[in-house]
């Protein structure tokens, strides 16, 4: 039966703008919004289809999907709707053609390549479950996901097979299939040029309906705090992807849009793929990695309305100086936004006096699937505040017992830990092969994020830590990022990692690692300045009693710093999983420019 034709985008119930958060919180329905997926029939849909086939007969369908901006700065390359469309449909039936069935996995292990957009949205469409892995993975956390997930193909390039996966394909026979996108010389033994075959097959394709529970992605969580788990999500999450795309990120159709998160981590997935193709947006697409220059560059001259990027790019386009966004027209700009890591308010008023509108920060997880809390942009920013909860969620703060329930704390600026009332559609629905951990992660009707927070009386969430980061010391537990944010109010510092040392007196005693801007040395000097900062804004018992100055800090690939990393070094510890951290192979270039004050 063909699914019945797409809606049009504009046919929408629930405003795709929140005027009103608090009218607009208490009207929300997640039966409202669901009836706003296509149902490809008894209900069923498909994230593809509301990502791709639901624009192709409306004002939508010629418009650019994708602006690929090459690295090597040749010219733009646009894509539109339907192209992208015809494209994935090739990719499905590729997969169609090789035998995968539904609910088969497909890795894919590249970076922002336009048949990765293709490949993604394509596998979506056969009804089989994809994965990103971070391009930058180096051939054994490349294996050791494969061996968890058991894919039946992977997407890669010619390059990272040759590189990270050939020496031992062989030994893992439940892959059958490697198919190559990007520019293929000739394809090695036992692998498929997928672009040239892509090329010979059907640009039509019936997107598969999926029943909304069925497994559609799995992703790998960023392995801050340990082993990365796999989390299971279902086709259903579009609903949350849309519906967060509009109202958080504030995207409308017709939009530029640009977020810089890697296509390896479920930011690029949920926000770089299913959530702004849902919104009916242009999305911009860059090749190369992080240069300050060039990013200022993409701002102005693709005319970027929405941006959404990370704390940690942010503290690297700060340490580059004023100067640099000075020289660029940045006025296209309507909202920019900020995940991953907790935002420091220090980066907001940056953001503010230099690019002239702050950022707004959101905080979510890969369990969660898409943005739970975030600052709106009807609402006004607390600066160091991740924001009110998305209208259909249910956040509150609980302290655990020891019988294994919680207890509601309704008070206000009480810490405790953020746990999210069951039952979005992006929630997290396993984590892989993990049945007991995922099981630990609820009590009752409450999913219990790990992550430790407080609210205020206005009803905005204040990040304290990760429950594994939280220092306790002569009987305070005090959270690293009010401590990190207080030393980045210095001008000599680009970025602080905070830690809680054993102490036989204290308990624990506070210690800093701090990263400088360029052009500041670390003596003597500034140690004392920073020490005196922070016991003026924390107060003595909270200010570090040690601080250590590093050239770097030790971060994951999706750019959060590792705490567990920098306490299991300064104990002598084992470094524990270390798969995702960010490696010296692909060194990102903070400062491009010589006239930015660094290098
Ligand atoms: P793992 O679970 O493997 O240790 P991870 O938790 O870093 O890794 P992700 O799911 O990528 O993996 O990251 C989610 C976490 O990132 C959140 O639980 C939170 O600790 C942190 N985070 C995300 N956004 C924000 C934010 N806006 N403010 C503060 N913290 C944030
Ligand atoms: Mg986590």
């Amino acid at each position: 039966m063909p699914p019945p034709p797409p809606s049009p985008a504009d046919q929408r119930t629930l405003p795709s703008r929140l005027q009103d958060y608090d009218r607009g919180y208490a009207a929300f329905d997640w039966a409202q919004a669901r009836r706003e997926v296509t149902d490809l029939g008894g209900g069923r849909l498909n994230i593809a289809y509301e990502a791709l086939d639901r624009h192709l007969d409306g004002p939508g369908a010629d418009r650019t999907a994708i602006r690929f901006l090459p690295r090597d700065g040749g010219d733009p390359l646009a894509i539109t709707y339907r192209a992208l469309n015809a494209r994935a449909n090739q990719f499905a039936n590729l997969l169609a053609e090789r035998g995968l069935q539904p609910g088969d996995r497909v890795y894919c292990l590249a970076h922002r390549i336009p048949d990765l957009y293709a490949a993604a949205l394509g596998t979506l469409k056969h009804g089989c479950v994809f994965t990103p892995l971070f391009s930058a993975f180096g051939p054994e956390p490349i294996r050791s996901r494969v061996e968890i997930g058991e894919p039946a193909a992977v997407v890669t390039t010619a390059r990272l097979y040759r590189r990270k996966m050939a020496d031992w394909i062989a030994e893992t026979p439940c892959l059958r299939h490697v198919l190559l996108i990007g520019d293929v010389d000739e394809a090695p033994e036992g692998t498929v040029d997928a672009a040239r075959a892509m090329d010979a097959l059907s640009a039509e394709y019936t997107t598969r309906p999926m029943d909304p529970e069925a497994m559609a992605l799995l992703h790998f969580t960023s392995g801050t705090t340990g082993r990365p788990k796999g989390a299971v999500h279902a086709h259903e999450a579009v609903v949350l992807h849309r519906v967060t795309a509009e109202q958080a990120l504030d995207l409308q159709p017709g939009d530029v849009y640009w977020s810089t998160a890697d296509p390896g981590w479920v930011a690029g997935m949920s926000y770089g793929i299913i959530g702004p193709f849902a919104a009916g947006v242009t999305l911009v697409v860059d090749e190369a990695e992080f240069d300050a220059e060039r990013w200022y560059r993409i701002l102005d001259e693709q005319r970027v309305n929405v941006w959404y990027t990370a704390p940690t790019a942010i503290r690297m386009l700060m340490k580059c100086g004023p100067e640099l966004p000075a020289r660029y027209d940045l006025s296209a700009l309507r909202f920019i936004a900020s995940v991953g890591e907790p935002l420091n308010p220090e980066a907001v008023h940056w953001s503010r006096a230099t690019l002239g509108l702050p950022f707004h920060d959101n905080w979510w997880q890969t369990e969660t699937g898409g943005i739970m809390i975030a600052n709106f942009r009807c609402l006004p920013i607390k600066p160091g505040s991740m924001g009110r909860p998305v209208p259909g969620i249910e956040a509150a703060v609980v302290r655990r017992d020891d019988a294994g329930g919680i207890e509601r704390i309704d008070a206000a600026d009480e810490t405790g830990e953020l746990a999210l009332r069951k039952g979005w559609p992006a929630m997290f629905r396993g984590y892989l092969h993990e049945e007991a951990r995922y099981r630990k992660a609820f009590s009752g009707d409450w999913y219990l994020t790990g992550d430790l927070v407080r609210r205020d009386v206005d009803g905005y969430y204040w990040f304290i830590g990760r429950g594994d980061d939280v220092i306790k010391t002569s009987g305070h537990l005090i959270g690293p990022f009010e401590v990190e944010s207080a030393l980045m109010e210095h001008p000599a510092v680009a970025e602080v990692g905070v830690i809680g040392v054993p102490d036989e007196v204290t308990g624990e005693r506070i210690k800093a690692f701090v990263a400088l801007k360029p052009g500041h040395a670390p003596d003597d000097e500034l140690r004392r300045a920073l020490m005196a900062l922070a016991r003026k804004r924390l107060g003595a018992a909270v200010a570090p009693r040690e601080i250590a100055f590093a050239d770097q800090l030790p971060r994951t690939r999706s750019g959060k710093i590792m705490r567990r990393l920098l306490r299991a070094r300064e104990l002598g510890l084992p470094e524990g999983d270390t798969s995702t951290l960010e490696g010296g192979d692909d060194r990102l270039r903070p400062c491009a420019s010589p006239t930015a004050g660094g290098g």
